[in-house]
Formats: structure tokens, sequence, C-alpha cells
């Protein structure tokens, strides 16, 4: 199943898409669950409740505006860096440079801010020059957490997955460069598009999709998640090693090789550009770079 956060008519609602793609009808929610976006009723999946029906009559899809599935995650995003083989490759002389980690055992983990995110369809603001001049796309697939909890084995990690979505890890490569960590570089605003809805579980399988992205129409990247390092449930252990995770959490899972960066010369992001992302069996997103 496909559900949306959408806003209609001047209110946010949780919607399910048809099968068709072509509507979205209403979820039989309480009056203002919807404001949270799919994080309600995940909250009422992972406590035990069941998906409620519909309410009304479906609506046509482009007649409503997508949002992200979780307009406001309640914490910041779970990021994994340098998780394809290829694109740890592409910045191994740049971005990875200097990391001395044994990152052949253990991902690296960063964070965006939840206030980052935006919908399938935003406009992503660059920011001026004297605060970054390389702004650069991040394809993900991105891991919605079910049913939460803490020290999850790896056995039983996808137990704990509600399904998946579509992430723009927007990214100022000078910020993420010159700090040693790379949250700043990662959360500017409006740097998290996501969507377009959440795909269930049990109808994608997020271990084995293909994850594309193009800018202004040229295909900037294009791989495989079974080419991942390091693989869902690996993900899924690592980030609960200690902390618990919530009903609604997300873990962007790293981004294929194809980055600007990797270019020679770099090939970094203006205003006007547009950069769309697809994942087989989950759908797109298409955000527009606009100055402020
Ligand atoms: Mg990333």
């Amino acid at each position: 199943m496909r559900f949306a956060t959408f806003s209609h008519g001047g209110r946010r609602l949780v919607g399910q898409v048809a099968v068709d793609g072509r509507t979205i009808t209403a979820l039989d929610l309480p009056t203002g669950s919807g404001d949270r976006g799919m994080l309600s009723l995940i909250e009422r999946v992972a406590a035990g409740g069941k998906i409620p029906g519909t309410t009304g009559a479906a609506l046509a899809l482009d007649s409503v505006q997508l949002e992200a599935p979780i307009p406001v995650p309640r914490r910041n995003l779970w990021c994994v860096g340098r998780n394809y083989h290829a694109h740890a490759k592409e910045l191994s002389a740049s971005v990875f440079k200097n990391n001395t980690a044994d990152t052949t055992s253990w991902p690296i983990i960063f964070s965006k801010v939840p206030e980052s995110v935006i919908g399938p369809t935003a406009a992503v603001v660059m920011p001026p020059a004297e605060v970054s001049t390389q702004i650069d796309y991040e394809a993900e697939l991105t891991i919605v957490i079910g049913k939460g909890g803490r020290n999850i084995p790896r056995e039983k990690a996808m137990s704990h997955v509600f399904g998946y979505t579509i992430i723009n890890d927007v990214t100022a490569r000078d910020v993420q460069i010159r700090h040693q960590q790379w949250d700043l570089g990662k959360s500017f605003d409006t740097f998290c598009p996501m969507g377009p809805w959440i795909v269930t579980a049990d109808e994608l399988n997020g271990s084995d999709t293909r994850v594309r992205c193009w800018v202004n129409g040229d295909l900037r990247q294009d791989a495989l998640t079974t080419d991942l390092i390091f693989d869902l449930p690996s993900l899924i252990e690592t980030c609960s090693r200690g902390i618990t995770l919530y009903p609604g959490d997300l873990i962007a899972t790293g981004t294929p090789s194809g980055v600007g960066m990797g270019m020679t010369p770099p090939r970094w992001l203006q205003a006007g550009d547009s950069v769309r992302i697809a994942i087989d069996g989950l759908g797109e997103i298409e955000n527009r770079f606009v100055d402020a």
C-alpha cells in the first residue's frame, strides 16, 4: 500500500493512493491527527492498531498537494555516508580523504535536522554564496521504522520496517568538508526533499530495487540497492545500538555514485536546476533549486 500526506481544502490529511496511482482517498483518522502526517498512522500501527479504512471521495492525485509523508520528523533523520562501493571511490579524494575510521566494519552515520524536510515537489532554496557555493544532490532510499526498539539484531531488523520513502540528501559540500561533522552541511533549510509517499514493506523489497537521479533530465545516478556496502538490516542494527528507535524514525541508506562532486571538474547545482529521483516500486520526487 502507498500512503501519502497531502493538503486539500486547507487541511493536511493522510490518504491511501490507488493502485493505478491516479487518485488518493483520505483515511478515517481522528480529526487533527493528519497534522503530523504519516507519523500518527505509523505510531498507531506500531502500537498494535489497524490501518483505518478510507473516508470520503477519491480525489484526483493532481488535484491535491502532496507533502512530505512525515512533514516534521520527531527528531533528526539518521543518514548513512559512503554506502555504495562506487560512490566511496568517487569521493575518496575529497569528502572521505581524512577519514581514518574503520569504515569497512562500521558505517558512517550522521544526521539531518527535522526542519530541513520539504515536500516531493517543493523548491529547494539555495543559500547565498557566502554560506555555500557547492550544492550537491544525493538520491537515497529511506527506511521508515514501524515498531520501535533498542539493540535490534539484524535477524529481526526487517520486522521493524514500516515501509520506504525517497529523500534527496541535499548537501553543501564546502560546509560538509570543513567541519569534522557533517550535520551542518546536510541540514540547511529545505535540504531534505521527501516523498512522494511511503510504500509499505510488504510491497517493496528495499534490499533489491533501483535508485536513479536526473539533473535537468540528464541521468546522473543509477544503482541497485543490492550494491549497498552495509545492507538494510545492518543499518537498523547499527542505529539501534544503545539508542531506542521510535515509530516513524527515518534512516536514509546512502547515495550511489554520480554526485556532482564526483565529476571532473565538479558540477554544482545552480538556481533553476531541477533534480528528479526515482526508485523502482516507490515513485519519484522532483525539486527545483531556486535562489532565496
Ligand atoms: Mg547522503
